[in-house]
């Protein structure tokens, strides 16, 4: 894996931002609710450890990450705060997370069962901490019926499980119908009312559900998207406070040139000079995770909007420029410059996308710099 230390392109990582995303989340929580960052997919692009360390100063009590790696990444750079797998975990490697403290997540008796299996062979002291997972209506995983999930109940009481969570996942918290929401909360009362003891963690809301259905049932949030300041709806319903963007992706004109009229840009020769015009080269392309169908769309130079012209490279992309510009000239591609901005929304909704899918996509080359 190599980092792009030595060119300009980089990603400016704001953790003062991204702690205030969540003191201002946390302002609208009742003060025992508990908030879990969620670091998944390299904490969203932004970098896992760095922001698994901001998050835990800004007052997160605990991380969430979707497979099993991420979270021994977080065990080896010494995070010691509850980490929970919200993907599933084969029972094979589960003996990982229970000697590193990890939580798993559970969505069949059928696991819990060949877990057991597994250590009939083995010497294992300690419990593993699990949270069962209910599919109310998300159809990805989870308990679905409740005798199963009865069972699961049964079975988590005892060796070698520590019953510490049950969970489940909205699939329209970011939508303005409550319907479907409503039932898949129905659904949650059918499958949960009737259990004896609850054990520590509660959990339903994603950012969105945080955001705009506070008062449903649970005692920690899993906040995502928000805490790296953007809307989990994209443009479509106001946050109740306003998000802080924590990250901007930056870089420098690396070379100029005049080209005549009628001059041909990059790959399929696709873009013709309309006049005698100034391009700009630019050293990041698809590779970078920039997507290569955002030709046309437009970068912040100096303060001004300029096109991409010609197909996106894999490294490297052209610009258009209002005047001759020295190398060197900085410009934004994600972020604000001189009072105006592009943000990740902007780039997602030109690319057909999510902004998740921008910052998830942005290159481990990219070099990330951490500022406050
Ligand atoms: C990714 C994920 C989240 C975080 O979602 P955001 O929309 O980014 O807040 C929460 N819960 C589960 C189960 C997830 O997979």
């Amino acid at each position: 894996m190599v980092v792009g230390e030595h060119r300009a392109t980089k990603l400016v990582i704001n953790l003062a931002a991204l702690q205030s995303n969540i003191k201002n989340e946390k302002k609208l929580l009742p003060a025992s609710t508990r908030l879990f960052a969620v670091v998944k997919a390299n904490a969203y692009g932004h970098g896992l450890v760095q922001v698994a360390n901001a998050a835990v100063a800004g007052g997160a009590d605990g991380l969430c990450v979707a497979i099993l790696d991420e979270a021994l990444e977080l065990r080896h750079a010494g995070i010691k705060v509850p980490v929970l797998v919200l993907g599933i975990t084969e029972p094979e490697n589960a003996m990982l997370a229970q000697k590193d403290d990890i939580s798993l997540t559970v969505g069949s008796t059928e696991w819990l069962l060949q877990y057991c299996q597994l250590l009939q062979n083995q010497l294992v002291t300690g419990k593993l901490k699990v949270h069962l997972a209910l599919d109310t209506g998300m159809g990805r995983i989870g308990f679905r019926v409740r005798d199963e999930f009865d069972h699961a109940l049964r079975l988590v009481q005892k060796r070698p499980f520590s019953f510490e969570g049950i969970f489940t996942h909205f699939a329209t918290a970011d939508e303005v119908s409550f319907d479907y929401f409503t039932q898949q909360m129905d659904t949650w009362h059918q499958l949960t009312d009737h259990m004896e003891s609850l054990p520590e963690f509660i959990h339903v809301s994603n950012s969105a559900t945080s955001l705009w259905h506070l008062p449903v049932t649970g005692n920690m949030i899993r906040f995502g998207i928000a805490m790296y300041g953007l809307n989990p709806s994209g443009r479509i319903i106001d946050p109740p406070f306003e998000l802080q963007p924590v990250l901007s992706l930056v870089t420098k004109i690396d070379f100029v040139k005049q080209v005549q009229k009628g001059s041909s840009i990059s790959y399929g020769a696709t873009y013709q000079a309309k006049d005698d015009e100034w391009i700009g080269t630019i050293p990041l392309g698809y590779a970078d995770g920039y997507p290569r169908r955002m030709q046309g769309f437009h970068v912040l130079v100096d303060g001004e909007f300029c096109e991409i012209v010609g197909r996106v490279c894999m490294d490297q992309m052209m610009i258009k420029l209002p005047h001759k510009m020295a190398a060197g000239t900085e410009v934004t591609l994600i972020g604000q410059q001189k009072g105006q901005q592009i943000s990740c929304e902007d780039v997602a909704e030109y690319a057909h996308t999510i902004n998740y899918e921008i910052m998830t996509s942005l290159a481990t080359r990219l070099k990330r710099e951490y500022v406050y």
